[in-house]
This record gives structure tokens, C-alpha cells and sequence, in this order.
């Protein structure tokens, strides 16, 4: 079986990442699994353990870390987020195309390792609706929407390493865009 591509989805936190690859991840052409990730932030409201997140200790990351159990792992406003390896492999093998969405950092660290990875960082419109956006989410404190909208324009500095960036100004076409996109490197790996 040929084994599933690995799919890095970027954007700042707020750009609407979600609800982008909500309009396609259930498409089933794409044949598409998501990686769930290890987190030591805490829990927001409506987020389900081994869904959104493995809400892990400190201790636990740094554990999975020490036993090189990561793909990448990176820290983001002062809290820790990985991608855990075994489960991304296991996809793969199976021939799923897994999507990965993540950070910068971690995303560097990915195309790193596996060059083949296709990168796609999603943008805001424009930076005063990316703190729109953030701010009608209303699950944070202000200094942490500051700390957020900081780390926004340091992440839109990176957009030049990524294979694609494409604007959510419409969710939905976004997710067209980023679907075809799938779709073609589907057919090239053929
Ligand atoms: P949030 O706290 O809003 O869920 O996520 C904060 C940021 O961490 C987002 O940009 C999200 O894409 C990123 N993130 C989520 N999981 C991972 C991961 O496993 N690795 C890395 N490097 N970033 C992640």
C-alpha cells in the first residue's frame, strides 16, 4: 500500500484553522486522518480529551519528549504542544493522508525531517480581523490575546517557508482551495 502523505496546516492562533478544515475533512476523496496532539494547556470549555488534545503534565511532555515519542513539539505562549510520532507513522502505513495543524515552529521542525511534507499556511485577511476574530472567541484573558497577537506577526514573518499560503476570507473557499491542493499532490504521488 503507498503510504499517506503528511499534510502541515499553519495559520495564527484565531485565523479560523478549524473551521476551515471542518468544511473538508470529512471529504472522503481526501482520505484524510487528523493527528490529535499532546498539550500541557489547560482545558477550554467543550474541548474533549483524546479529541482535541491528549491534556497532558509537564512532567508527561517532557517525558514523551526525553523518549523521543514527538514528531515535534514546540512552546507556544507558555504552554507545550507535540505531535505524537507512533500515531502519525500508523496513518500513513494505512494509507491515510494525515493532516497535521500546528504551530511554526513545530512545522519547521517537520519539513526538516520529512521534506516531502505539504506545508500550507493559512492567513487572516488582514491583521486587524485576525484580533477580531480572537477577541469574539472570548476564551482568553487580554494579556494572553496580546501575547497571541504578538506571536501572529512573528508567524507571518515564516509564510515565505511554507509550499502554499492561502487567506481565509472566506472559510469556505479556503477550504476548496486547500482540498484541491490535497488533491493534486494525491495525484502526483500516484
Ligand atoms: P490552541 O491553544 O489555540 O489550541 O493552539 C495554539 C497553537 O498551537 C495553534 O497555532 C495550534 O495550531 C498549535 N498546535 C496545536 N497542536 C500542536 C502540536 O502538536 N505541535 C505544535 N508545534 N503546535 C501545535
Amino acid at each position: 500500500m503507498k503510504k499517506g502523505l503528511l499534510i502541515v496546516v499553519s495559520g495564527p492562533s484565531g485565523v479560523g484553522k478549524g473551521t476551515v478544515l471542518k468544511e473538508f475533512k470529512d471529504d472522503p476523496e481526501l482520505n484524510l486522518a487528523y493527528s490529535v496532539s499532546m498539550t500541557t494547556r489547560a482545558r477550554r470549555e467543550g474541548e474533549i480529551e483524546g479529541k482535541n488534545y491528549f491534556f497532558v503534565s509537564r512532567e508527561a511532555f517532557e517525558t514523551a519528549v526525553a523518549q523521543g515519542e514527538l514528531l515535534e513539539y514546540a512552546e507556544f505562549v507558555g504552554n507545550f504542544y507535540g505531535t505524537p510520532l507512533s500515531y502519525v507513522e500508523k496513518l500513513r502505513q494505512e494509507g491515510k493522508n494525515v493532516l497535521l495543524e500546528i504551530e511554526v515552529q513545530g512545522c519547521m521542525q517537520v519539513a526538516k525531517k520529512c521534506p516531502d511534507a505539504l506545508t500550507i499556511f493559512i492567513t487572516p485577511p488582514s491583521m486587524e480581523e485576525l484580533e477580531r476574530r480572537i477577541r469574539g472567541r472570548g476564551t482568553e484573558a487580554e494579556e494572553i490575546i496580546q501575547q497571541r497577537l504578538s506571536k501572529a506577526c512573528r508567524e507571518m514573518e515564516m509564510i515565505g517557508q511554507y509550499k502554499y499560503v492561502v487567506c481565509n476570507d472566506d472559510p469556505k473557499l479556503a477550504a476548496d482551495i486547500i482540498s484541491l491542493i490535497i488533491k493534486r499532490h494525491m495525484q502526483e504521488a500516484q
